[in-house]
């Protein structure tokens, strides 16, 4: 039995989002500017075993599930590597992935031999126009060979989608459609404000509400189904439909309650909540000596002080944010 790690409100802590860099290959709207992005120089990420030694020392802690993320997680060298030696580390038993696809088809047998658990790709629309408008590179295609790749190695593959207004939401329907003849979970996200630059918009348009409402006017029989335990979605199936379709109200923040997810951004600092402004460098103590034990402690409180929600997180920052969610991780 591993032990169950909780937060100061009761929460159980299983599951690290680690971005492995900050560097990405395409430059999406709502993720990053189109131009005059200051990357992190390299030696200002954690290396591979650094990261390593965190998973372990997390894993012993409670920590059971990990998703690779980013930036762009198939920009980093070697990462085929390092997924290999954390699928290593006792305790971690399950692996994900949140991908653009671009350059991840090359590696998808791979991905499956590992055994990694589920694949995230990020898609936005299935026009190749529009694609080329919210990523500013013509890559549609790829990205679909690899939707079509992760199936056909079975590997679990769920669609994120960030509704934006003006940009995508002509694309609902067609993306909620690919469930009829896919076994995908396709996830609308509303959009956060962690462009690199601040709020796109003074009041968001595209709620969780409004995305519901609209996929009701087209498939008036959607059904909802149970939502797993840590879900952030919220989730519908369409009768007839191999797959599900999901509501992420990312920007509402409906899920806080139930949050068993931490944190560790491209330049090493551990966020105990999306919204909150880094509550601890991690980096900085490992590369000044901390023993497994003074950073497991370290950890320890900063578990202990976590916001109770995405509100009083934003609250107790010190700056506004003007975050990239390439460093985040999404
Ligand atoms: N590059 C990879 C990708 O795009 O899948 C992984 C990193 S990306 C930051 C992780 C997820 O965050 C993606 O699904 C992306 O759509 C989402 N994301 C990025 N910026 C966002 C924003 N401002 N609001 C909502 N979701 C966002
Ligand atoms: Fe890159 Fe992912 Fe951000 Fe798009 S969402 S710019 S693919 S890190």
């Amino acid at each position: 039995m591993s032990k169950i790690l909780y937060d100061n409100h009761g929460r159980p802590i299983n599951y690290l989002r680690l971005a492995v860099t900050d560097r990405c290959n395409l430059r999406c709207f709502y993720c990053m500017p189109a131009e005059g992005i200051a990357y992190l120089p390299k030696q200002a990420l954690l290396t591979y075993e650094e990261m390593e030694r965190l998973v372990s020392l997390l894993a012993e802690m409670g920590i059971t599930k990990v998703r690779i993320t980013g930036g762009e997680p198939f920009v980093r060298k070697d990462l085929i590597y390092f997924l290999k030696q954390i699928s290593q580390i006792k305790g971690i038993r399950e692996i994900h992935i949140t991908t653009n696809g671009v350059l991840t088809v090359p590696y998808v047998a791979q991905l499956k031999e590992i055994g990694i658990a589920s694949v995230n790709l990020s898609l936005d629309t299935l026009d190749r126009e529009r694609f080329t408008q919210i990523t500013r590179r013509d890559e549609l295609e790829r990205v679909m060979d690899c939707f079509h790749q992760l199936l056909a190695h079975q590997i679990p593959t769920k669609i994120n989608t960030v509704v934006m207004e003006g940009k995508n939401t002509e694309d609902l329907v067609p993306l909620t459609a690919l469930t009829r003849q896919y076994p995908v979970s396709v996830r609308f996200i509303e959009e956060m404000p962690f462009n690199g630059e601040g709020s796109h918009y003074p009041v968001l348009v595209w709620t969780h509400k409004k995305i519901l409402d609209t996929l009701k006017e087209h498939y008036p029989d959607l059904q909802k189904v149970a939502d797993g335990a840590f879900s952030t979605s919220y989730n519908y199936h369409i009768p007839g439909h191999q797959g599900t379709v999901g509501i992420i109200a990312a920007f509402s923040r409906t899920f806080c309650g139930t949050c068993n997810r931490i944190r560790l951004t491209a330049q090493g600092t551990l966020k105990t909540c999306l919204y909150d402004e880094g509550v601890l460098d991690i980096k900085y103590l490992m590369r000044n000596g901390a023993t497994d034990a003074e950073l497991q402690q370290a950890l320890r409180y900063a578990f202990s002080h976590r916001a109770k929600d995405g509100f009083e997180a934003e609250q107790q920052r010190k700056h506004v944010s003007a975050e990239s969610m390439s460093t985040i991780g999404g």
